[in-house]
């Protein structure tokens, strides 16, 4: 199975910039529309897009690692809306699908929406709006009818940008040859009904007339809004069954043949594109110059109050040790401990004697007099003296 797709963003004839952006990128598809702030709304929208389309599309297998893109986008969006006032309250919807052999995986965010159009189902509207009216719909205060044209329908329940954790809605659906999945921002379905989108996408076979035809009925109706859509026909490959036969196969298996031709085969672009927004590869995030600083900044200035409080507290710690010694051959009172770090002595003099350490040091009690002998107080050492004293004078005092 290939893809084709048409695909067109329209400013309308109401807007000054266009907000709404859009995703092509081998077998991702995306719209995205930017609201809030002075120039925010386009910077959010291809914001979003740009960290979407940064990670190349691994196998999928599921809707998770799309849902895993989506929520970082969210945060990109968060975070340069925190950092730059101009882009303050910015936000975005995003609804995107990604391509996987005979499925389709699709997470989605906001008011923009993705339809199926299957032969002879007609057009299946597969995302819920997240919006004050829809959930006002859901808890049966309003009707879907009254929904369509209430004043208030684009208040957002739900966008990117505005919270660190937001929920992202996901589906994966089989999709067979004949099937056409439409993405579109409101500025289409704010504009145009969905009998008048159903007819245009049943008449017009060419995806991209399609895209150009459904622009052209909205700016019709007043194009009050940005209008993007993106078309997507799934269409059967040589050897692959016609959609008439995988129409008969019972619910959404394909068949072996059709999976053999998908293997190493992704999308093939429609050939009347008119404007694709391709991206380069986009670096790894990273945070903001302002922030890194801000961290930097907050880093050292820990470090240094590590620093300053370990050395309040050794000096403490030392102002209450003490200990008797050898200072220059007499016997003396320290404050702080027999050690060094590195070249710096952990103590000082406070009190030299007239006794010989080296005196002392020959009585057996007072050998160790090199080491230090620890007191408890400087009271305790000037004991350790007097000690010191009585013992030298008992030996000069001794009959030799
Ligand atoms: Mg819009």
């Amino acid at each position: 199975m290939k893809v084709i797709f048409g695909v067109r963003s329209d400013i309308g004839r109401a807007r000054q910039r266009n907000e709404d952006s859009y995703l092509i990128r081998d077998r991702l598809f995306a719209v995205a529309d930017g609201m809030g702030g002075h120039r925010g709304g386009d910077v959010a929208s291809a914001l979003a897009l740009e960290v979407l389309g940064g990670t190349p599309a691994a196998d999928q297998g599921s809707s998770g690692p799309l849902v895993e893109d989506i929520k970082r986008a969210n945060q990109q969006v968060l975070e340069r809306s925190e950092a730059d006032s101009n882009l303050r309250g910015m936000g975005t919807t995003l609804t995107a699908v990604i391509t996987d052999g005979a499925k389709a995986h699709v997470a989605h965010v906001g008011d923009s929406r993705a339809y199926l159009l299957r032969p002879g189902q007609g057009l299946q509207q597969l995302t819920e709006d997240h919006t004050l009216v829809q959930h006002m719909v859901n808890e049966g205060r309003l009707s879907p009818a009254e929904a369509e044209h209430h004043p208030q329908r684009s208040i957002l329940t739900r966008a990117l940008g505005v919270e660190a954790d937001i929920p992202v809605d996901e589906l994966t659906l089989d999709v067979h040859p004949g099937d056409r999945l439409l993405l579109c921002t409101d500025g289409l379905t704010s504009m145009v009904d969905r009998n008048r989108i159903t007819e245009i996408l049943e008449s017009e076979k060419d995806p991209q007339e399609a895209c150009e035809r459904l622009i052209e009925a909205a700016n019709e109706a007043g194009g009050d809004d940005n209008i993007t859509v993106i078309l997507l026909d799934f269409v059967a490959e040589e050897g692959e069954p016609a959609p008439s036969e995988a129409a008969s196969q019972s619910g959404g298996a394909t068949t072996a043949s059709a999976d053999a031709a998908l293997q190493g085969r992704d999308v093939e672009r429609g050939e009347s594109v008119t404007r694709v927004f391709t991206l380069p590869n986009v670096p790894e995030p990273r945070a903001p110059k302002k922030k890194r600083w801000r961290r930097l900044w907050l880093w050292t200035v820990g470090i240094v109050a590590l620093l300053v409080a370990l050395s309040i507290g050794t000096r403490i710690y030392l102002d209450h040790q003490w200990y008797v010694g050898d200072s220059n051959g007499r016997v003396a009172i320290y404050n702080g401990i027999p050690s060094k770090v590195l070249w710096l002595r952990l103590s000082h003099v406070q009190e030299a004697t007239d006794l010989s350490a080296s005196q002392a040091e020959q009585l057996q009690v007072w050998s160790g007099l090199e080491n230090g002998y620890t007191a408890n107080s400087f009271a305790d050492a000037q004991g350790i003296v007097d000690r010191i004293r009585a013992d030298l004078a008992q030996q000069s005092g001794a009959p030799g």
